[in-house]
């Protein structure tokens, strides 16, 4: 038999049988999963209502929210394919992705209307704005209320729309190689495949709780959105990971479970206040996005007695593709343990992992060598929307090749040590450095731009721009930072700026990144990523 593997069938096995146990805290709202999965059917049938069909794009501009986990469901019921974007960029970028995915219907959080409304006349194809309200903020004037539209609403599931199991779900745009961020598309396929890597190799079950420090538009929350539902777990929503806020969820709502990037980690670990929080669940703490420093792993098991688990994958492939599980035959002695908590990890179940060296061929699993990891199976993506050109680049041989650069131990761990695509990783989220020097290029001083990645203790990484100013021109740090804040999300901005006279290039012209970020690199023993 052959049955399409379609996501909605973890809100099904949730509905009928969890129906009456708790499945999603936000602040003082509390939801059964008979009622989650009543609210996720009314918005599906809401939607339906102002013309969504299958395959039309909705797209969403949220903090973590319960209107936003029901997006998820309330779109792929019904065949739709959600846009989430990353509430924290600018009015230019949500321009640039609603209108290149040809999203129909926009939803948003009340915090987020005006950032949208300055843009409407360049979204011509949105129909139809809702807005999901925060606490009693007033519904701005050209908005329908999320409340209202499904309010008189059917609470049963709508009609299968013919679903097959590589229709889309989610659109997600990820920041890359290219100035403009590319749409990942996304299957049920993927999605379904990730849940069971998520179920299995994080040990998900009905009795865990998950704090919600993930932002959910981060590739569906890493795929959270699913796995946790189709097990019958919690989801307690955290709209932004204040420390002070997540010690006291943890311990008032039992967390057993949360997903991180190490910048949130960070900030977890050194919370001076935390010996006020009787924290009894011990929760296990997923990270990702980085490579986390191997301290991060010490502090939090043996200080706090918590498990730490990393897992390593892209939004390209929806995202699990490995996980630092310690083996029962690998030493774990002491500090052993650790270092391998500290690596990227093994391949996951349905996952072909190769580390690809020169000439094609995978490298010797010593530890030294470096490749690039290339992996293939069920979760890797459909392809960048509407540029096949650029899918191209990646997907070869069968492969989806990642543009991580890694070693691979004798026991098949791999570690992450340096980037070939020109991405800066900043507290978890991508930041292309060609986006940043195209803004740098516009500032009337600079003739010559180059942006890199160095370490940062808070962030992880943080761009660092060097500049060849106008002959002549002078200018100041203060200046050039302050122009990209106007121009760009703040998380992009760099943090420092060098001037200089001339910058580095091959004989062919090619700028030679590595010299520029090589000094900041010197003392984090042989990483190029952090
Ligand atoms: P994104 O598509 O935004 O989720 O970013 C994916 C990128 O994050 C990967 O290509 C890696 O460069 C980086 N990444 C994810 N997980 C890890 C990890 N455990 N260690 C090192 N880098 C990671």
């Amino acid at each position: 038999m052959e049955v399409p593997m379609v996501v909605n069938d973890f809100l099904f096995r949730a509905e009928s049988l969890y129906g009456p146990k708790e499945a999603v805290v936000d602040g003082d709202k509390r939801f059964t999963y008979a009622e989650f999965a009543k609210r996720c059917y009314k918005l599906a049938h809401a939607l339906s209502d102002l013309g969504v069909v299958k395959g039309d794009r909705v797209g969403i501009l949220s903090p973590n929210s319960h209107h936003f986990l029901e997006s998820f469901y309330g779109t792929s019921l019904i065949g739709a394919v959600l846009v989430p974007l990353n509430y924290r960029l600018v009015s230019e970028d949500f321009q640039y992705a609603f209108s290149h995915s040809g999203t129909k219907v926009i939803i948003a959080d009340s915090e987020l209307t005006a950032a949208l409304d300055a843009i409407r006349d360049g979204l011509p194809k949105v129909e139809h704005w809702i807005v999901a309200r925060y606490g009693d903020a007033p519904v701005p004037d050209g908005w329908k209320e999320w409340e209202d539209l499904v309010a008189d609403q059917p609470d049963t599931a709508p009609p299968d729309p013919g679903l097959d199991e590589n229709d889309l779900v989610s659109i997600n745009y990820t920041s890359g190689t290219t100035a403009r961020p590319k749409g990942v598309m996304l299957t049920h396929r993927n999605f379904y495949a990730n849940a069971y890597h998520f179920i299995t190799h994080l040990g998900i079950s009905h009795d865990d709780v998950e704090m919600w420090t993930l932002p959910m538009f981060h590739c569906n929350g890493w795929g959270g959105v699913y796995a946790l539902t189709a097990m019958g777990g919690k989801h307690v929503v955290v709209r932004g990971p204040e420390p002070e806020l997540l010690y006291s969820i943890m311990r008032d709502e039992g967390i057993t479970f949360a997903c991180m990037a190490p910048a949130v980690l960070a900030r977890i670990l050194d919370f001076e206040g935390a010996s006020e929080y009787d924290i009894a669940t011990k929760p296990r703490f997923v990270c990702a996005g980085a490579p986390p420093p191997i301290t991060f792993v010490e502090r939090l098991e043996q200080e706090r007695g918590w498990t730490f688990m990393q897992i390593y994958g892209l939004t390209e492939t929806a995202p699990i593709l490995t996980v630092a599980e310690p083996k029962p035959h690998v030493n774990t002695e002491g500090d052993a343990l650790y270092r391998i908590k500290g690596r990227a990890g093994h391949a996951s179940v349905g996952v072909q992992l190769r580390v690809v060296g020169e000439g094609g061929r995978d490298v010797a699993w010593d530890d030294t060598a470096i490749g690039e990891v290339a992996a293939r199976g069920n979760m890797v993506f459909k392809g960048y929307w509407n540029q096949p050109e650029e899918t191209a680049k990646v997907v070869r041989d069968g492969y989806f090749f990642t543009g991580d650069l890694a070693t691979v131990d004798q026991y098949g761990y791999i570690n992450i040590v340096d980037r070939a695509k020109d991405v800066i990783i900043s507290g978890g989220e991508n930041i292309s450095s060609i986006e940043v020097e195209d803004v740098l290029y516009r500032h009337p001083k600079v003739l010559e731009a180059a942006v890199v990645g160095i370490p940062s203790e808070r962030w992880g990484e943080t761009p660092l721009a060097v500049i060849v100013l106008q002959r002549g021109e002078k200018a100041t740090t203060e200046e050039i930072v302050d122009f990209c804040r106007e121009n760009m999300a703040h998380f992009k901005v760099p943090r420092q700026v060098e001037f200089t006279e001339e910058l580095p290039r091959t004989a062919t012209g090619k700028l030679k990144k590595f010299e520029l970020r090589e000094p900041y690199w010197n003392a984090a023993g042989g990483r190029r990523v952090n």
